[in-house]
């Protein structure tokens, strides 16, 4: 098999003196989805933000295209085609849907227009001259994704998009999401809604105590539902 487009081995991290990551091991192949699931504080986001540069305070080894990204600031990361959304969202709330989605720059080759960006999301071309501040809860991680879709990025982190939205809207962004795998975007994300993980992702890494303990495809996810539920109380 090729090469995984994010290859992580022995991945340790720390918040200052606090040993958060304790050997982090996973592998998300170009154009997979892939999902962390876990319960509270086991790790997860700061798996994200560790292969995003972050934390600076990290060993082991995270290479995305070959590239050793341990080596790479994080003011650099985007330029190797990585971008983060954090569960807070992260937009500027007084600027427009439009500026946000013109703000960033295009930072590696491959990225979409804003015209392409409007056609995976109508809802934010009628919302083109409205003010983050203005938008919805869904609306917010809509553009929190879709503002990134332009700088180029080959993959995307994403933390608990669906976090406090509802049904509907979580309905949307699970279309979106295997709207972009078509398209060929290799996809890591965190995510508690199994029903809407098991749509979106081809395979999970199971967390636990800063280390994954487990990987297993969707496919295995029904026989698996017990012992998660039992794992993570959900
Ligand atoms: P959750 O779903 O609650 O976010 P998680 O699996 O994503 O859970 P992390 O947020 O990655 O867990 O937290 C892993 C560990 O790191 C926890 O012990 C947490 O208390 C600690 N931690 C997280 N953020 C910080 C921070 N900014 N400073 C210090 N410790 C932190």
């Amino acid at each position: 098999m090729a090469e995984p487009l994010l290859h992580v081995r022995g991945l340790n991290a720390w918040y200052g003196e606090s040993h958060a990551l304790h050997g982090v091991d996973l592998d998300v192949h170009a154009g997979e989805t892939v999902t962390l699931v876990g319960r509270n504080g086991v790790g997860k986001t700061t798996t994200l933000r560790a292969i995003m540069g972050i934390l600076p305070r990290r060993t082991g080894t995270i290479r995305l295209g070959g590239q050793d990204m341990l080596r790479v600031p994080l003011h650099r990361t985007a330029h190797h085609g990585v971008g983060f959304v954090p569960e807070e969202r992260a937009i500027f709330a007084s600027l427009t849907v439009e500026e946000n989605l013109l703000l960033p720059p295009v930072v590696a080759p491959g990225g979409m227009s804003v015209a392409d960006i409007y056609r995976l999301f109508p809802n934010l071309r009628e919302r083109r001259t409205s003010a983050g501040t203005q938008l919805s809860g869904g609306e917010q991680q809509m553009l929190a994704i879709a503002r990134i879709l332009r700088s180029g990025v080959k993959l995307l982190l994403l933390d608990e998009p669906t976090e406090g939205l509802a049904p509907v809207i979580v309905q949307r962004i699970g279309e979106i999401l295997v709207d972009l795998k078509k398209r060929g975007m290799t996809v890591l994300l965190v995510e508690q809604n199994f029903r809407f993980a098991a749509k979106v992702a081809d395979r999970f890494y199971l967390m636990d105590h800063g280390r994954v303990l487990d990987g297993f495809a969707v496919a295995d996810l029904p026989a698996r539902m017990n012992q998660l539920t039992e794992t993570l109380g959900v």
